[in-house]
């Protein structure tokens, strides 16, 4: 019997002083007011530009909440503190948005260098990438137009450089990594970015996962089409006799899919609702545990159901907690509860932890307050936990 509850407050809060835990309350309380996050993410990337002293402001809030420093050293000390409570790391170094070559080489160094640096340490299994960190958007957006499986760009022989300089910057990062022994989850984007991205990793997969799962792609299961590709990737692993690694997320960029989609006046990628979403979620969940001999999954999802859901197949499945096809994940500065109650039953359970120049991930703290202004019922349960932990830390 897998004995897992996510009420447990004692156990989410333990590796937070109560200095951290007010932080936290009143960062999340500030997150719930109607106007702060619209008006904060628009004015915040200009006050940045300015002179106005925003940034040690930022550093000590919301910086320290959701990211685990600037520097890769800077985030040993998360690294050590979430260890000593069984949580392990996935390392994002967090830079976004950049669009020549000369950024791109910088990051596949970087990305290599965080390889070697989590093979160092002894609760860091895994990086995360993102494509666009190699590659012009504008290319993939060109890639991804062109019909499936064809690269599309023959008539063009400056970008078929271009996209093998990108290839082989990714096949350097995933050589790395198998050869230090880590895990590269290549996170998903917009779909207008999405095919080639699918493309790359699955050849990086068929290249590295021939043992175990090295690489791992990203399925968003906001989309109506990706429990069909699941199940394709996974013919193609059958077919070409290599381990599918993926990772279940639900999907970050709908309000841009659908007004993208009206604006075009096309179908809309994203499913009609919210019930369709959670449907083939835990559908995508229910195929990767009946095929787990050969698909190794991460879980990544800050929503309670899924996480039990997932948790109760494993039991009627009768697999050990910590089989080693099956982890989950969350964010860092999110849904605790959930990780730290996971690591305490004894599953594989990772904190996606971001680094980078304050200014460079400013992108990514955006995306964190929206997501912890718009997921209402999220918030509202953060703080409710919080308000227990420091009520029952205070009667002691
Ligand atoms: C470790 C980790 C890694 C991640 N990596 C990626 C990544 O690579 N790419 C990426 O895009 N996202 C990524 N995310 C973010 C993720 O996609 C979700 O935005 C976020 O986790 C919220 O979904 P949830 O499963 O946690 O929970 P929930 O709160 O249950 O779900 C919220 C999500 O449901 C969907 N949804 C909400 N309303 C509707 C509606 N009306 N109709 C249809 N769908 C709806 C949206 O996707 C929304 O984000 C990652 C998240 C985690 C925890």
């Amino acid at each position: 019997m897998i004995n897992c509850s996510f009420e447990n407050t004692a156990i989410a809060f333990a590796h937070k002083t109560d200095k951290e835990l007010k932080l936290s309350k009143f960062l999340f309380n500030t997150m719930s007011y109607p106007f702060f996050v619209p008006f904060g993410t628009r004015i915040t990337p200009f006050l940045m530009k300015t002179g106005l002293p925003i940034h040690g402001l930022i550093r000590n809030t919301i910086f320290k909440q959701f990211v685990g420093g600037e520097t890769l050293q800077e985030t040993a000390r998360v690294a050590t503190q979430l260890g000593k409570f069984g949580v392990q790391i996935i390392l994002d170094y967090g830079v976004e948005g950049k669009s020549d070559e000369a950024s791109f080489d910088a990051a596949t160094e970087t990305f290599i260098r965080v390889i070697q640096y989590a093979a160092t340490q002894n609760n860091i299994p895994f990086i995360s990438i993102k494509v666009s960190a190699l590659a012009r958007v504008g290319l993939l957006q060109k890639l991804n137009e062109a019909p499936r499986l064809r690269s599309g760009i023959h008539d063009n022989e400056n970008e078929m450089d271009e996209w093998d300089r990108v290839c082989e910057r990714m096949f350097r990062i995933c050589e790395a990594a198998a050869d230090n022994n880590i895990g590269v989850l290549v996170d998903a984007e917009e779909s207008w970015l999405q095919d080639p991205v699918d493309r790359l990793t699955i050849e990086m997969m068929e290249e590295f996962n021939k043992e175990k799962a090295i690489v791992f792609n990203t399925i968003q299961l906001y989309r109506h089409d990706r429990l069909s590709f699941l199940k394709l990737s996974h013919k193609i692993a059958d077919k070409r006799g290599f381990v599918l690694g993926v990772k279940l997320v639900r999907g970050a960029y709908m309000e841009k899919e659908r007004e993208r989609a009206a604006f075009r006046a096309q179908k809309s990628p994203i499913q009609p609702d919210k019930e369709s979403t959670d449907k083939d979620y835990n559908a995508a969940i229910a195929y990767c545990l009946e095929h787990v001999q050969n698909i190794a999954v991460v879980i990544a999802s800050h929503n309670e159901q899924s996480n039990l859901y997932a948790l109760s197949l494993m039991e009627e499945q009768q697999l050990p907690k910590n089989h080693a096809h099956i982890y989950f994940a969350q964010l860092y500065g999110m849904s605790d509860h959930i990780t730290f109650n996971l690591a305490n039953a004894g599953c594989n359970v990772s904190k996606y932890l971001p680094f980078g120049p304050l200014r460079e991930v400013i992108p990514y703290l955006m995306r964190r307050a929206q997501e912890n202004s718009s997921v209402n019922g999220q918030t509202t349960r953060e703080l409710a936990l919080i308000k227990t932990e420091l009520k029952r830390r205070s009667a002691k």
